[in-house]
């Protein structure tokens, strides 16, 4: 086990620290570590620090540690934990600044962590082809990028069967629009 100097890890991540707190929003050094949040998570269990960790390693500048966590990606953002929080920490926030810079810096994911990283892809792949959500494409999409084609099949057959997913797309109207929309997120990201 390695021995961090918080001392000094405090005073080289300041700026990951103060990051989070802006880019976030939210007043992450306010948390006093009542632990509610994690109280109330409905998937605490499966995670590997728990909500009121991850904010503590975030206010201890712990930064590849929690970039690296598989708990930012598990987080659903159901924010349970923000509206239990008697600091007013919307928690799930934080949890959405903290995947996006762990893309940004190119955190290699691993476990859980890499497979939810490529389903929010596959997801986006889906909304900027056909501007709406086509489930049979996202799924068939995510089973060959993950190597795993029959995963789920068997819920997918069921949903098929009951008309509750649709064999063929449906386009929306306006995937000229939607396009610059996914433009200008890729120039902003490029910029910041
Ligand atoms: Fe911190 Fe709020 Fe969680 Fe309590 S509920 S540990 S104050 S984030």
């Amino acid at each position: 086990m390695s021995i961090i100097n918080l001392t000094i890890n405090l005073h080289d991540n300041k700026d990951f620290i103060e990051y989070v707190s802006i880019e976030s929003g939210q007043p992450v050094q306010q948390c006093y570590q009542c632990g509610k949040c994690t109280a109330g998570c409905p998937i605490a269990f499966a995670m590997d620090y728990s909500p009121n960790r991850i904010i503590r390693m975030v206010q201890l500048g712990l930064k590849g540690e929690v970039l690296k966590s598989q708990t930012i990606w598990l987080c659903a953002y159901c924010s349970t934990c923000t509206s239990r929080c008697p600091r007013h920490v919307n928690l799930a926030q934080v949890m959405d600044c903290l995947r996006g810079l762990a893309r940004r810096e190119g955190v290699q994911l691993k476990g859980r962590a890499k497979d939810i990283a490529l389903f929010y892809d596959c997801f986006l792949d889906t909304v900027k082809d056909n501007g709406k959500l086509y489930e049979l494409g996202m799924m068939l999409n995510y089973n060959v990028k993950s190597r795993n084609l029959l995963k789920y099949a068997d819920t997918g057959l069921a949903m098929f069967r009951r008309g509750k997913i649709k064999f063929f797309p449906t386009k929306n109207k306006n995937l000229k629009e939607l396009a610059e929309i996914f433009k200008g997120v890729k120039e902003s990201e490029e910029i910041s």
